[in-house]
């Protein structure tokens, strides 16, 4: 499915995903200047139109840890609906159309009346912030500097893996788990729906989706079994450590 997203002649054009750099990923205009190469950044259109970035592995690159069937719904339904949705709130809005996702999402964040257009840009940023957290055979401690920050701030990894798995078991409904970094210092944050700490001027480093449709069609009910799995075999700390800066 991203095959055939990624491989369209007008959507290759217009799309490139670069994944390095300090803080969080960003939506920039192709017509805008490019940042000076450190940053991350997603790709739209010149007609102001977002668009769905590729999935950074192939459907089946997670599994058995998040199946090809999950990856499939996730990614070709769920996110690409934000994507969609997105656009059509923006036909209403010219003046929020000139924005960058990361802008819209900034500008909208609190504000009763943009509900909608805050929780589908932030669903759009937030996915692609999550499929980039994770990686095929990733997982397990970190080293280097993160390894160092993990230590410092929770004791150690296994007190860490705990601190993070407790805090998707207690995020009530639908939200995402983050790994933070905050005054020099790691922080474990959960945010509900659609909301994100980089909403409220935070450097997000990782996050796990703790949505239902993230992981009921491989683990039901299960979360803290999916989240378990998701530290131990798919964490991208390399990632991790590109958003430090
Ligand atoms: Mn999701």
């Amino acid at each position: 499915m991203n095959q055939n997203l990624s491989t369209a002649p007008d959507r290759r054009i217009l799309l490139q995903t670069l994944l390095v750099g300090a803080g969080a990923l960003t939506l920039e205009r192709s017509s805008t200047a490019r940042p000076s190469g450190k940053e991350p950044m997603l790709q739209t259109a010149q007609t102001g139109v977002h668009t769905l970035p590729p999935l950074p592995f192939a459907d089946d690159a997670l599994a058995p840890v998040i199946s090809a069937n999950t990856l499939g719904f996730h990614y070709g339904k769920h996110h690409k609906g934000y994507v969609d949705t997105l656009n059509g709130l923006l036909k209403d809005a010219p003046d929020l159309a000139k924005l960058s996702l990361e802008e819209l999402v900034k500008k909208t964040a609190g504000d009763a009346a943009k509900t909608s257009l805050f929780n589908n840009a932030g669903q759009i940023w937030n996915h692609t912030f999550y499929w980039n957290s994770m990686r095929p055979k990733g997982g397990g401690a970190p080293s280097g500097k993160l390894g160092t920050l993990v230590n410092a701030a929770f004791g150690d990894y296994a007190k860490f893996k705990e601190a993070f798995v407790a805090a998707a078991k207690g995020q009530f409904g639908s939200g995402w788990v983050w790994l933070v970094l905050d005054g020099g210092k790691l922080v474990i944050e959960k945010t509900a729906n659609a909301d994100t700490p980089m909403a409220h001027g935070k450097q997000c480093l990782l996050t796990c989706d703790v949505w239902e449709h993230a992981y009921y069609l491989d683990y039901q009910n299960k979360r803290v079994d999916y989240v378990g799995a998701y530290l131990d075999s798919l964490v991208n700390w390399g990632f991790a450590e590109k958003n430090l800066g």
